[in-house]
């Protein structure tokens, strides 16, 4: 009775879901695709039908499941358990909890990816057993999430942690969401990537000139080979993600920075630039107490993370 708890990610292409015990072990898993032009309802129906899936086959009824946890792309109402508006899925304004509540007769919570992203890593991975932790996403865009005294901070609107749209420069460039000097418009992979391309149609000298496309990932490679332009744009960037670190570090105080997402794969050249620019920026007491890691969870991270949701609100 009341042993597993289920989680469920939901992206714009799939919803991945999984049963798990209270350990967080995954018992047995779903992955179908969103289908989100057919709207609402149909997603909706899809969401319990790979729940219903994901039960049956690790053999749970209806009694052993004690509560459902959903990451689901934002901006959303964790508190009321609406889906504002999201770019990638049919969703307005919907009351995504409700429903699946009534439908399973258990508690039912949701928050945004980098929220769910940052509990996994608290509950099971990187930051297990730490009770300040913030979580750094960073890939197309930026984003993250603050353990604070072993809760997620989640701020008034549910929206705390928007750090890829903290101002860290003044002067630009202007952001997708309208500001100028956001975090994520100089430290993404999205603006590695342009800053790259930009080399690439300039009268500079580069090696990015062989490739047709330059994205973040060759921007790395090249760097790696030692182009000295490929250098600089990888060396702004991630002082400027440093710089975003560091503010956390000054506000938070935490034990851990979790570092994940596309560019956090890079390795070794990001961690070492990102504990520089902290150890220069921030009080030396906080810089020395606190670990800059890459995340612990792999591919999973987002139903991983779904189960830690349901298996922290549990806790409380
Ligand atoms: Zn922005």
């Amino acid at each position: 009775m009341n042993k597993y708890v289920v989680g469920v990610d939901l992206g714009g292409t799939k919803i991945s879901t999984a049963l798990a015990d209270f350990e967080g072990n995954v018992l047995s898993q779903s992955i179908i695709p969103t289908n989100a032009h057919e709207g609402e309802e149909r997603v909706l129906e899809r969401i319990i039908k790979s729940i219903q899936s994901v039960m049956s086959e690790g053999d749970a009824t209806l009694e052993d499941i004690k509560a459902i946890g959903i990451g689901s792309p934002g901006p959303l109402d964790s508190k009321k358990g609406i889906i504002i508006t999201t770019p990638n899925l049919p969703f307005n304004n919907f009351n995504l909890v409700k429903p699946l509540k009534e439908k399973f007769n258990v508690p039912v919570f949701l928050d945004n990816d980098a929220n769910v992203a940052a509990i996994g890593e608290y509950m099971l991975g990187a930051g297990k057993g730490k009770k300040n932790m913030v979580y750094f996403t960073v890939s197309t865009g930026v984003g993250g999430g603050a353990i604070v005294d072993g809760n997620i901070c989640r701020g008034n609107t549910s929206n705390a942690l928007e750090i890829g749209h903290t101002t860290v420069s003044p002067f630009g460039p202007r952001c997708n969401c309208g500001n100028i000097g956001c975090l994520e418009a100089l430290s993404s992979g999205t603006a590695i990537g342009k800053r790259g391309q930009e080399a690439v149609n300039s009268k500079v000298e580069t090696s990015l000139k062989k490739y047709d496309k330059v994205t973040s990932y060759e921007v790395f490679k090249e760097a790696a080979n030692g182009d000295e332009v490929a250098k600089d744009i990888i060396d702004n960037a991630l002082t400027f993600l440093g710089i975003g670190i560091a503010n956390a570090i000054s506000i938070f105080d935490p034990e851990m920075i979790v570092i994940g997402g596309g560019v956090s794969k890079a390795g070794d050249i990001v961690f070492e630039k990102v504990r520089e620019v902290v150890k220069k920026r921030c009080f030396k007491a906080m810089a020395e107490s606190c670990q800059i890691v890459p995340a612990g969870l792999g591919t999973d991270a987002g139903v991983v993370g779904a189960v830690a949701l349901a298996l922290l609100e549990l806790d409380k």
